[in-house]
């Protein structure tokens, strides 16, 4: 990848006047002040594509956090309980693990997707793209126009009408973030307390009014106006793309043979005298972060294919092939042809599913409830009392059940045993835990060597019962 900070273009390839040269950023000026992006609208397959996936997770992260599955919310985070819950489904702290482990698999997929094809996370699915281009600059083009319109206003001195246009937009932004903050502060509190906390109104929930206030400004903040400069110069992903792609990545590319030498279009074949591209800038002018393709990839690039359907759009009005831009790997541009596995990619890919893999395996074997044994605090793990040895410890029970259960305990041993359990039937709420105190007597007599006891536990709510074993501690098993 060629960063745009390192390859000015050749003096007949015109930087557009109103943009920087391809030594700095797109959305800079030579002075280094911004320029606001207006990109141009643009039709074409992959905006129709863009606008479903948009659609469908614009949903998914509204909706998700206000419905509930079974009972309990599709989504929540509640901190203060140490739970987490997915689609119906309950982990608690000791299942954090798992969420590492779904955070890993994220990290090694988003690797192998880049290394792959580039940033196509950031065009097509990451939160800041998804709203950006799917809710708010949909917004604006309904009160402002399309890019010319906009940028006219934006010059315009400030009549009623501009005031009353800019009025309407900026309060439907607020609305809309609005909307976005409360759904993102239900992910915390879950749906029900969420709605109760609308109905009884922010006097009573002042902590968590403030916060979604707070979130509401820093979204009001970043959608009208950060915009693509998250992208460019704040996200980190974004900063990473050059040690993530080789020479076999596939990015959006300009086919450079096929477009130069670039000029005014000329009718009949497209061949001789100038290359297809006619040098009509409607691929920079597309673009949401103000690049020129034709330059070669840079940084800044989303993946988000606008500049393939505006070329496709004037290659078909010239009668002429669609895809003088396009998804191609350095290799390809230079004649090397496409190879797509290569070490780094089986790497990223191999180390993802295996996340995946253990991921799976982990949900599937997952069990409902846990137990385990804990000598206990502050006693010797065996007493001797005359002619018997005493193996004082605790079970620990958690209800991993989505309802309150019974737990039955026995113990079982294989030499004559006093077997004396605190609360042999022990009833658990959903998602707590209890102690009971567990004492083991034997006779000496019976004790030659290690002994192994073996813990039944039986949950009633899912009809699982587990077998453990539990070793009798004595003078006769330490170092054995
Ligand atoms: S849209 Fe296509 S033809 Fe127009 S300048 Fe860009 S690459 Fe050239
Ligand atoms: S160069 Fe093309 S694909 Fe890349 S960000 Fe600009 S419009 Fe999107």
């Amino acid at each position: 990848m060629t960063p745009s900070t390192s390859t000015p273009p050749p003096p007949d390839r015109l930087p557009l006047p109103v943009h920087a040269p391809a030594s700095i950023l797109g959305t800079m000026k030579k002075d280094g002040s911004r320029i606001k992006m207006h990109p141009a609208d643009v039709k074409g397959k992959w905006l129709t594509r863009r606008r479903v996936v948009f659609a469908v997770l614009v949903a998914f992260y509204v909706v998700t956090p206000l419905v509930t599955i079974g009972g309990k919310p599709a989504i929540q985070l509640d901190v203060a309980a140490r739970r987490f819950y997915l689609f119906g489904d309950t982990f608690n702290a000791q299942d954090f693990w798992m969420v590492l482990l779904f955070a890993l698999t994220f990290v090694f997929g988003l690797l192998a997707v880049t290394a792959w094809k580039g940033r196509v996370w950031c065009g097509w699915a990451c939160p800041q793209t998804v709203f950006l281009e799917g809710v708010y600059r949909p917004i604006e083009r309904f009160f402002e126009g399309g890019r010319e319109q906009r940028l006219k206003l934006d010059a315009a001195p400030w009549t009623a009408k501009k005031v009353a246009l800019r009025a309407a937009k900026y309060a439907t932004y607020l609305f809309v973030s609005l909307n976005i903050a409360h759904a993102a502060a239900a992910v915390f509190v879950g749906p029900r307390e969420f709605l109760a906390m609308i109905t009884e109104g922010p006097a009573l929930h002042m902590e968590a009014f403030l916060l979604v206030m707070g979130f509401t400004a820093v979204l009001m903040f970043n959608f009208t106006w950060f915009r693509e400069q998250f992208c460019v110069v704040l996200c980190p992903y974004g900063r990473l793309q050059s040690v993530l792609h080789d020479k076999d990545s596939v990015t959006v590319s300009y086919f450079e043979k096929r477009g130069e030498p670039r000029g005014k279009a000329v009718k009949g074949p497209s061949l001789a005298p100038k290359g297809d591209c006619v040098d009509c800038n409607r691929c920079v002018a597309v673009c949401p972060t103000g690049i020129d393709i034709r330059n070669g990839m840079q940084m800044e690039c989303l993946a988000c294919l606008q500049c393939v359907d505006a070329c496709d759009d004037v290659m078909q009005k010239l009668k002429r092939p669609p895809e003088l831009i396009g998804f191609a790997s350095h290799n390809e541009l230079v004649g090397q042809g496409r190879r797509t596995w290569r070490p780094r990619l089986m790497v990223y890919t191999a180390l993802m599913l295996l996340s995946v893999g253990t991921l799976g395996f982990s949900l599937a074997t997952r069990t409902p409830f846990e137990s385990n044994v804990i000598r206990t605090k502050g006693s010797n793990p065996f007493v001797l009392d005359g002619s018997k040895i005493r193996n004082p410890f605790e079970v620990h029970l958690f209800n991993k059940n989505p309802e309150a259960s019974r737990f039955h305990l026995s113990i079982t041993a294989p030499v004559p045993a006093e077997v004396s359990i605190g609360t042999p039937e022990v009833e658990l709420a959903s998602l707590t835990d209890q102690r009971v105190p567990v004492m083991v007597t034997i006779d000496r007599e019976h004790v030659k060597g290690p002994i192994e006891l073996t813990m039944e536990i039986t949950d009633s709510f899912s009809g699982t019962t587990r077998r453990q074993v539990v070793r009798f501690l004595s003078p006769m098993s330490v170092g054995r």
